[in-house]
């Protein structure tokens, strides 16, 4: 049987979608390159972004796009413009979630001839995203007229694919380091679930040396000393965060490429957007999406292809005489086109003194794909907590959440605001708003809430206020399922 991703002609065949802004003139440039090494690679030119939106399609990614995705499996993409409006979703966030790419690999290495306040330095590091889950799930609801609340969806099996896959990717490097950046020490479940991942999984990989390092913390030595780091994996949010600042390291996102991988579909794009200001003016700096397609060539086991790409790039900025705007400055620096040009002339030649590394295939981790990965001994719900809109404060709220408790199984324990305790009455200053966690829990501290107590305690605390919200609290294996309130005993 053929494999999907190779054509009659057995060459590999790649999904390209040009973009939006300057991502023809990225692509474009990409293309010609890949195009003379020689690589046996086939493209399948499909659109999505900025035109697609226009057309009233609100994903922004045509069906004859992701068929061909499911055709191929590898994508090289322009940057796509996200439309700042209500409706539409980020198209790019949009293929990356449908085809399960879990894992966002950005490696920010120093480059010759970008002169950077860290030159000299050896700044060569690689931040690994998790992609799908987080913040970025995008679960968001307006829970009162003035109060948003959005969901941290953040799962075990989505923490150890990324955990595993940043192990995997520094092997394949011969890379010796891997931190786990979190806010676990604030946010114990979500960012606290992605830490005990790591620590767990990192015991499979002796030959690496493992550490967590506090997110802001890290923020703050990859300014003051980014040459510690290796590779550093994360959720994604602050991976999104950190790698961008990682790429300022060594020059600006003209420099900073990036591969969304997952285990049927890779999707390789530029860190950069569509830089809209620089579209059709043959100005922009493609480097970025040249060392993505590096990786993408590397995927696709076109490593001879992809280390000369690599070498030539090095001497071009080695060499210093085709420099593009973003590092000459616009008004002395060379076109688009007539740097993709100098590239290809060095096809062939290597630098002097910026090595390339070996490269091995990335084995990508296998976790078992069953949704319940996390099978606990005992489990049991010993409360609730009831969201209420009300403007009333809380001296008011809570006698009146206990007087319709009286008669249920619940006890009124707190409320907060905002993640404050607000009631029974502590002294602090709480500047509250109109959305109250009120916390009950069963009045014997024993047994497990049934369904049926829970509604009908929501219909009594709806006789007389309006609740949003609900969470059951679990206890499981013994230890409680959800976080105490700041200021909470
Ligand atoms: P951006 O397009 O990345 O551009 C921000 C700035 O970064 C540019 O003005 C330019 O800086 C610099 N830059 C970007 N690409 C460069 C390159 N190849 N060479 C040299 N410099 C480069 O970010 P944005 O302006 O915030 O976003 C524009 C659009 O792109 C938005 O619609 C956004 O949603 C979208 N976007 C898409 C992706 C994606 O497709 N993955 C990623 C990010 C943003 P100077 O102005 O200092 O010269």
């Amino acid at each position: 049987m053929m494999n999907p991703n190779t054509t009659r002609s057995s060459k590999k065949l790649v999904t390209l979608i040009p973009g939006d802004g300057i991502g023809p003139e990225v692509s474009g440039a990409a293309r010609r390159i890949i195009e003379a090494t020689g690589a046996a690679i086939e493209w399948d030119e499909h659109e999505a972004g900025a035109n697609v939106f226009k057309r009233g399609l609100p994903s922004g990614v045509p069906a004859d796009t992701i068929a061909s995705i499911r055709k191929t499996r590898v994508v090289l993409k322009g940057p796509l413009e996200t439309p700042v409006g209500y409706g539409e979703k980020s198209a790019n966030v949009t293929l990356r979630k449908l085809f399960e790419t879990y894992g966002n690999i950005r490696p920010v290495r120093e480059m010759p001839g970008v002169p950077t306040p860290y030159s000299g330095r050896g700044v060569d590091l690689v931040v690994v995203r998790e992609n799908i889950e987080d913040l970025y799930a995008g679960i968001e609801y307006l829970q009162t007229p003035g109060v948003a609340e959005g969901l941290k969806l953040i799962s075990r099996k989505g923490c150890e694919k990324v955990v595993r896959l940043a192990f995997e990717f520094a092997r394949s490097e011969g890379r010796r380091r891997v931190h786990c950046a979190t806010k676990a020490n604030i946010m114990k479940l979500t960012e606290g679930l992605m830490k005990r991942t790591f620590e767990e999984v990192s015991k499979e990989y002796p030959d690496i040396e493992a550490a967590h390092i506090i997110i802001d913390n890290c923020a703050h030595q990859l300014v003051k000393k980014p040459e510690q780091f290796d590779v550093i994996v994360t959720t994604n949010m602050n991976g999104d965060i950190i790698s961008d600042l990682s790429s300022a390291l060594i020059g600006g996102l003209g420099f900073a490429p990036s591969a969304n991988i997952g285990n049927e579909v890779a999707i390789f794009e530029a860190v950069h957007g569509s830089a809209p200001k620089y579209a059709g003016k043959n100005v922009i700096n493609p480097t970025a999406l040249i060392l993505t397609s590096v990786m993408m060539l590397r995927h696709l086991g076109e490593f001879e292809a992809a280390d000369a790409i690599e070498h030539a790039v090095l001497v071009t900025l080695e060499d210093g005489k085709a420099r593009t705007g973003d590092v000459a400055g616009y008004e002395r620096g060379v076109s688009t086109t007539a740097y993709t040009d100098a590239v290809i002339s060095n096809l062939g030649r290597k630098p002097a003194r910026w090595p390339v590394r070996e490269h091995k295939p990335i084995l990508l981790p296998h976790v078992p794909e069953r949704p319940d990965l996390v099978v606990p001994i005992s489990r049991k719900v010993v409360g609730v907590d009831v969201f209420v809109e009300s403007s009333q404060n809380p001296d008011q709220l809570g006698p009146s959440l206990e007087k319709l408790a009286a008669a249920t199984p619940f006890k009124l324990k707190l409320i907060s605001n905002r993640g404050t305790k607000v009631y029974p009455p502590v002294d602090a200053i709480t500047d509250c708003v109109d959305h109250h966690r009120c916390r009950f829990i069963l009045k014997n501290g024993a047994g497990s809430v049934t369904d049926s107590q829970l509604i009908d305690l929501v219909q009594r605390i709806g006789s007389e206020h309006g609740w949003v919200h609900l969470e059951k609290l679990l206890e499981i294996d013994g230890n409680p399922g959800y976080t105490r309130d700041q200021g909470e005993d």
